[in-house]
């Protein structure tokens, strides 16, 4: 018999990774939240626990409930889903809280029918609880937690997602100082035009990170990690970010930057060592100014969400 209920493990993910506003994203392997999902003979949605975070639970105000209704309006199905969110990862943080919850609910939900829509179709139902969250249907936080690994976001439309290998050995440290920044706050100071040469800078970057994903360059990566565009504006927002950014390089990351709409920061590095290295060098700069942090330091996820037992 096919189980009622799962339990799965959502990935936190990396939006933008510098150069690639609003198309790249990455998922973490030892970050991220759970959820309980169980199909009932009631239809609709209901989340009936949420601990961890002060979120709403109403169906029409949390993303859960929204990409899970999303799903059911383009299902015959005569079930109905109840959901528990056990969040650890804080809204507002910018590594993907409200993409861990939208993306965990439609993707039990797929499990406990059978399985009925692809990966992609499961990205487009996420994508309202995204939409929920920022006023955007942004895909790049949603992609990699269905997908795993690192995802291109080559058009929004038609739809078409691009998942990209990632090296053995990349490592990622995040730090979010402890400070809301809303997306849809972030986004409102952003400019609707950017200049030729920004944009020549920007998509030799993205193509030279897409590169080195393929190929193992870790060189290649680390030179890419820039982003010309979106982070000279939006790390105002964020405290110390040039002195962060400039220790983690000087402790051998190959890249930092932005991670999604801030405030956390986000540095790549080649092997766990090194990672961990930047991590006590980013918190030495949050703690000389009294800043409290949270710092995380992952492999990469190549699998995206997964069952827990
Ligand atoms: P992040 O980039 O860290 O996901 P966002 O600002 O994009 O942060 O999303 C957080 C917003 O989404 C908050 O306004 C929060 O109230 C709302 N939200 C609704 N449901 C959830 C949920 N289940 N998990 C996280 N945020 C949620």
């Amino acid at each position: 018999m096919k189980p009622n209920e799962i339990k799965i493990f959502c990935p936190a993910t990396i939006a933008n990774i510098s150069c690639g506003f609003d198309v790249l994203g990455v998922a973490l392997d030892s970050v991220g939240d759970e959820m309980v999902v169980r199909k009932t003979s009631e239809k609709g949605i209901r989340i009936t626990k949420l601990q961890g975070q002060d979120l709403p639970m109403e169906t029409l105000k949390n993303v859960a409930g929204v990409a899970g209704l999303a799903l059911l309006e383009s299902s015959d199905s005569q079930y109905g889903f109840e959901i528990e969110i056990y969040k650890n990862i804080k809204a507002g943080s910018g590594i993907g809280s409200s993409a861990a919850s939208s993306t965990g609910a439609v993707w039990a939900m797929n499990e406990l029918l059978d399985k009925p829509f692809s990966t992609i179709e499961l990205v487009k139902f996420a994508m309202e609880g995204e939409r929920l969250a920022s006023g955007v249907a942004h895909a790049d936080n949603v992609a990699p937690a269905l997908f795993g690994g690192f995802t291109l976001v080559r058009s929004y439309e038609p739809l078409d997602i691009i998942p990209i290998p990632s090296p053995e050995e990349l490592f990622a440290t995040v730090i979010h100082p402890q400070i809301e920044v809303k997306t849809s706050d972030s986004r409102k100071i952003l400019k609707t035009n950017i200049t030729l040469k920004d944009g020549i800078k920007q998509w030799g970057n993205v193509g030279g990170l897409v590169a080195g994903l393929y190929t193992n360059d870790y060189d290649l990566i680390g030179r890419s990690l820039e982003d010309h565009i979106v982070e000279p504006i939006r790390s105002i927002l964020i405290p110390e970010f040039d002195k962060v950014k400039s220790e983690a390089i000087a402790s051998g990351a190959l890249g930092c930057g932005i991670s999604g709409s801030g405030p956390s920061i986000f540095a790549l590095s080649r092997r766990e060592k090194i990672a961990r290295k930047v991590a006590d060098s980013m918190k030495e700069v949050y703690k000389n100014v009294g800043i409290d942090y949270e710092i995380h330091v992952s492999k990469i996820n190549s699998s995206g969400i997964k069952i827990l037992e």
